[in-house]
């Protein structure tokens, strides 16, 4: 999988270090007087040779930079460079599954004298991949002539004149143009790093604002930072495009954002052209400097919470939000609910006498049910799984120390859970497939996903079933010299809708709601068994939340797992 940004670049880099390592950036280092090194931040040339020095020993990348224009920082181009990466990987069939990546094409907007985002792409798609045969093609455009001689210059000098093709557009022309994106099938992502601003009064109290670079010396050309209307302009007209260009084209649009003000009008703007699927987080803070990424995609592939900063997943949901999460900072707020997982809190004991249903019960309750709906046929990576209305696989994870988690992801291709499929399938039988079912089409494994209803997928779910957080704390924080029997660790079920297209929203609400009905009533019988009717017990343990469907014709309505 790929490195994370922090592998790399997590403390600053050590400049004496650097200095010995590329000796051209050893004149522009200076003594801190504490033993280390520094530069003199103020001076566009020892900041430019400062990027230099990072891309020649830490990619091989041998790349000039012109005294008239931006001079990036390299560890914020990674952290973007590997987000967007990570969001093609982990929205792509059969990602990590096996060693071979596979090929890509990118599109980077704007892509300036460096041509940073292109080279450093490639360096990092290649150095992940242990096969030759995969491959990054990175297309670039801009519309500046001499920030286009350089990039090509940068890209020639690289030697990867196949693997990154520069294009001149002009203001004039789509940010998307045709002549562009025809140069392949298929795009998986873009990038941008707009032009921020859109007065040179804007960039002067921006600057008071500390948006720019952190660093005191901007060398921007005015086409780098001003464009009409500013970055939700171009933004803005990216999401059109993105509209006008269809699902098929490409599959993920990003863009960075440099001012927060910019994310309500572009959401704003997502929303009301009913794209549900898109997010925005900070990319983990660089220094002083924040930068937004926004992320959307027409197709059925959900943008994964996972690369959300703070990742939801790693939030107790029993604690309320972090003031970091509520602050006005905050980019939670902005965020489509069917991002975020939804949870149901099993309960700690199901009396007092009684342990907490342990992972194993809870992977038994869930995979009698989804058995049951399935019409008690197996499931477990059976060949046919393609065929059947519903399939699930489970996979089990070690997480760090002793939390041990279960997960499990379900596909369904047909509606099997709506009161009036069960009905259906009841008058004809428990557990026989009705002959006259339509034929369901293959999802090839190998095959592109990503298209709405593709392969009849109609969505996908993870369901993670884990310890809540606050329960492992509580047990390692005992410091008693005998300590208290651990208490029962109460689990809860986490449920994130990962694949599906916006429409089809309600059938993902359908199926999670008409699991937690049948997960309490499992947990009732349960204990009811053991305990000769100690329902209510249970009852008061355990919290239950149904989502509030928004369904797309924007009626709210109370999911209770009928979803036609
Ligand atoms: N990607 C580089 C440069 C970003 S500056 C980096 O991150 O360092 C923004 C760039 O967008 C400038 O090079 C500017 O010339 C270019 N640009 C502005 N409008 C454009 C348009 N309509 N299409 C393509 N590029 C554009």
């Amino acid at each position: 999988m790929l490195p994370t940004l922090r592998d790399r670049y997590s403390v600053p880099p050590d400049f004496s270090q650097l200095a010995c390592d590329v000796p051209a950036f050893a004149p522009f280092t200076r003594s801190t007087g504490k033993g280390g090194s520094t530069i003199d931040w103020k001076d566009a040339a020892a900041v430019r040779s400062l990027t230099s020095a990072l891309l020649e020993r830490d990619f091989q990348l041998k790349v000039a930079l012109p005294e008239d224009r931006l001079c990036p920082m390299v560890p914020s181009r990674l952290e973007y460079v590997l987000f967007v990466l990570r969001l093609v990987l982990a929205t792509f069939d059969a990602p990590s599954a096996s060693s071979t990546l596979p090929s890509l094409v990118g599109l980077d907007i704007g892509t300036g004298a460096s041509c940073i985002y292109p080279l450093l792409a490639q360096r990092t798609y290649s150095r992940t991949s242990s096969s030759s045969s995969t491959r990054l093609k990175m297309l670039a455009t801009d519309i500046d002539p001499r920030s286009l001689s350089y990039a090509r210059r940068n890209v020639a000098q690289n030697g990867l004149e196949k693997e990154i093709e520069v294009f001149e557009v002009v203001q004039e022309d789509k940010v998307f143009p045709e002549k562009v994106i025809n140069n392949a099938e298929r795009i998986d992502f873009t990038m941008c790093n707009p032009p921020f601003y859109a007065s040179e009064d804007e960039i002067s109290s921006s600057l008071t604002a500390k948006e720019l670079d952190p660093f005191a010396v901007c060398t921007g050309a005015s086409n780098e930072l001003l464009t009409q209307g500013g970055e939700v302009a171009f933004v803005s007209r990216m999401i059109e495009e993105s509209l006008e260009l269809g699902k098929d084209k490409i599959r993920w649009f990003t863009s960075l954002l440099g001012k927060f003000s910019s994310i309500a009008p572009l959401v704003e703007l997502l929303k009301s052209q009913n794209i549900a699927n898109y997010a925005v987080t900070p990319l983990p803070p660089q220094g002083q400097t924040t930068r937004w990424l926004i992320a959307w995609s027409l197709q059925d592939y959900r943008f994964p919470v996972e690369l959300l900063y703070p990742n939801p997943l790693d939030l107790n949901p029993l604690e309320p939000p972090s003031s970091a999460l509520n602050s006005g900072a905050s980019t939670t707020r902005f965020l489509p609910p069917s991002l975020l997982p939804s949870t149901y809190h099993l309960p700690a004991s199901v009396s007092s006498s009684s342990p907490a249903l342990s992972l194993v019960d809870v992977r038994t309750i869930l995979d009698d049910m989804l058995r049951d709906l399935a019409g008690g046929r197996g499931h477990d990576g059976g060949k046919e799984d393609h065929e059947k209305a519903l399939s699930w696989t489970w996979r089990r994870r070690e997480k760090e120390e002793a939390s041990i988690e279960e997960e499990v992801v379900v596909r369904a291709r047909r509606n099997v859970w709506s009161r009036s499929a069960r009905r259906a399938a009841a008058g004809k039988g428990k557990g026989k497939e009705k002959a006259t079912e339509p034929a369901l089409m293959s999802v090839d494994a190998g095959s592109r996903g990503g298209e709405p209803g593709e392969g009849g997928l109609l969505l996908e779910m993870r369901l993670l079933v884990r310890p809540s957080p606050a329960a492992s704390a509580a047990s390692e924080n005992a410091e008693d010299e005998q300590p208290p029997p651990p208490p029962p660790q109460p689990l809860h079920i986490l449920a994130l809708w990962t694949r599906g297209t916006d429409v089809d929203r309600a059938a993902y609400v359908g199926l999670w709601g008409y699991l937690v009905r049948k997960i309490g009533e499992a947990v009732r019988a349960k204990c009811q068994g053991e305990h000769g009717g100690e329902a209510g017990v249970v009852r008061e343990g355990a919290t239950r939340k149904v989502e509030e469907a928004e369904d797309p014709r924007g009626k709210r309505r109370k999911i209770e797992g009928d979803a036609q």
